[in-house]
């Protein structure tokens, strides 16, 4: 069993409680590692560490400083993508082919393209309505932000935060989700290659409560990024209001699929099972309700069981394996039963459940296959609430109007997929779905340059792009008397 310890101010160091909580590996259902369980303590020497950095170090550095920092961090990562990728296969189930070239390719762009924004997101000169003023305005860091992130892709979510905050001249402390932990830990360990200044980058681990709570409100964390379901991004919320923190929020979604009348059938329905197969439905935009054109219904539901049943379910770490485990025990546990809830009102076409590997260890791990119903109606929870597992719900429309008003039938508004041969038609619908991302004709697309966020509540604020930092930064206005004496407001001598 590996023991893992959080990591404050450059040094790992052992939880004041002593107390270690232990991380399954999803495939085998096996505990491999333990990570540590951080109190207020902790938090706060985590805390004090970024704080010091900010103050005595990182806010006096140049951007080309900052610039040169950054790329070393994405050096570093790409050296060690293969160890980096391993331990998120242990930890969540991850398939190698999914996180190891990511971590050697698009993801680990991020930090290419902040270090080149370091110099580059330039203040203003504002001509104010005022005689004798110079009016000027900088974009300054925060200070300590807080980094939370989910459990599905604990890399990935930390890559898209960190860049950007360390490149607005932030200094950071990590909450990783408690049920995938092991990665961002191990970063630290790697990133020992990287020569960067303690307290730049901290971690503590632990559950929401006490430790993210612990983490959202302490007094010196000047602002919060968070990634979770809306219920975390809630109870974030809440306490950051307290003390009137500014928030990033990425939570979840229910991203509707669109096939109209005139898809291309073949592509539609390899982007619709892409869009949610592979990764066991865990990603934020997994496409999770196909609105399909009532006359392609039947063909279109048949050809994605065909596609679908065949997947290879099993040990992420063969190649040839498709689709791998659900990340933990708990969310394993809640996918089965909202399957087996929405049993009652829709028709199951394809049941994931029971599909896993029945030789041990693997027989032991948390998987689920495809899993299709339909067609059924838009106002179940099977369409309403967040699965976060390998279910599509199928939904049929008669019309492109009627197709657009069940996509925004939703509380969340994070993605949404168009499939038609008609561009024109593509545009106008794009432009009529509530949601922060529409991919027309394709699905799962993500780059540094682009922003993503949400829309009603799949959150607010957003990452990557230039809005990506400017997130991480706050303006400061400066108002300068060009006058030899400028006359008092209000007559006071
Ligand atoms: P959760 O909301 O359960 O947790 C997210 C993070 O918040 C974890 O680190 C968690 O810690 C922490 N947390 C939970 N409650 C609190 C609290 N009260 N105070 C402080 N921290 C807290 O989400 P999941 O980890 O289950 O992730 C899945 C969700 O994330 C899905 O809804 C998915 O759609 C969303 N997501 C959104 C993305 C986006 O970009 N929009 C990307 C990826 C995922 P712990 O787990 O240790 O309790």
């Amino acid at each position: 069993m590996k023991t893992f310890n959080f990591f404050a101010d450059g040094t790992f160091r052992q939880p004041h409680s002593n107390d270690y909580l232990p991380s399954e590996n999803p495939a085998t259902g096996e505990a491999w590692a333990q990570i540590p369980v951080c109190d207020a303590e902790d938090v706060h020497i985590a805390v004090s560490a970024a704080q010091t950095c900010f103050s005595n170090h990182w806010s006096h550095t140049t951007p080309t400083e900052r610039s040169r920092i950054l790329r070393r961090i994405g050096e570093t990562i790409t050296a060690n993508a293969e160890c980096l990728g391993a331990t998120e296969t242990q930890d969540n189930g991850k398939l190698p082919n999914h996180i190891t070239p990511s971590l050697s390719g698009w993801l680990v762009e991020s930090f290419d393209y902040y270090a080149g924004m370091t110099d580059k997101l330039e203040g203003a000169l504002i001509p104010a309505n005022a005689p004798d003023i110079l009016n000027y305005m900088t974009w300054e860091p925060f200070g300590v932000c807080a980094l939370i992130t989910a459990w599905n892709s604990p890399l990935g979510v930390l890559i898209w935060k960190l860049a950007p905050a360390l490149a607005a001249g932030n200094t950071v402390v990590i909450k990783p989700s408690e049920h995938a932990s092991a990665s961002t830990l191990e970063l630290m360990d790697v990133l020992s290659e990287a020569d960067l200044p303690p307290g730049l980058i901290n971690v503590v681990t632990g559950a929401g409560t006490p430790t993210g709570e612990a983490l959202v409100t302490h007094p010196d964390v000047r602002m919060v990024s968070f990634t979770g379901g809306i219920p975390g991004g809630r109870a974030v919320s809440a306490f950051a209001a307290a003390q009137v923190k500014p928030l990033v929020m990425e939570l979840g979604g229910k991203s509707p699929q669109l096939i109209l009348a005139d898809a291309d059938l073949d592509l539609a329905v390899n982007g619709v099972a892409t869009g949610i197969f592979p990764v066991s439905g865990q990603s934020c935009v997994a496409g999770s309700r196909a609105i399909v054109h009532s006359s392609l219904i039947d063909d279109f539901t048949k050809r994605l069981i065909d596609a679908a049943s065949d997947a290879l379910i099993g040990d992420p770490n063969n190649p040839a394996t498709q689709i791998g485990p659900i990340a933990h025990r708990a969310h394993y546990e809640k996918i089965l039963s909202n399957i087996e809830a929405a049993t009652d009102y829709a028709s199951l076409l394809l049941d994931g459940r029971g599909k896993g590997p029945s030789e041990p260890p693997f027989s032991n791990g948390f998987y689920i296959g495809p899993t299709i119903f339909g067609p059924t109606t838009n106002d179940t929870p099977l369409c309403q609430e967040e699965t976060f597992g390998p279910v599509i719900a199928i939904i049929s429309a008669d019309t492109d109007d009627d197709a657009i008003s069940i996509a925004n039938d939703s509380i969340y508004g994070l993605a949404a997929g168009v499939w038609t041969q008609d561009t024109n038609r593509a545009i106008r619908v794009a432009d009529r779905l509530d949601a922060g991302t529409v991919y027309i004709n394709n699905y799962f697309g993500a780059a540094a340059q682009s922003p993503v966020g949400g829309w009603k509540q799949s959150g607010y604020g957003r990452e990557n792009g230039i809005e990506g930092m400017r997130a991480f930064m706050q303006t400061k206005s400066v108002w300068l008397s060009t006058a030899p004496a400028h006359p008092h407001q209000f007559g006071f001598s």
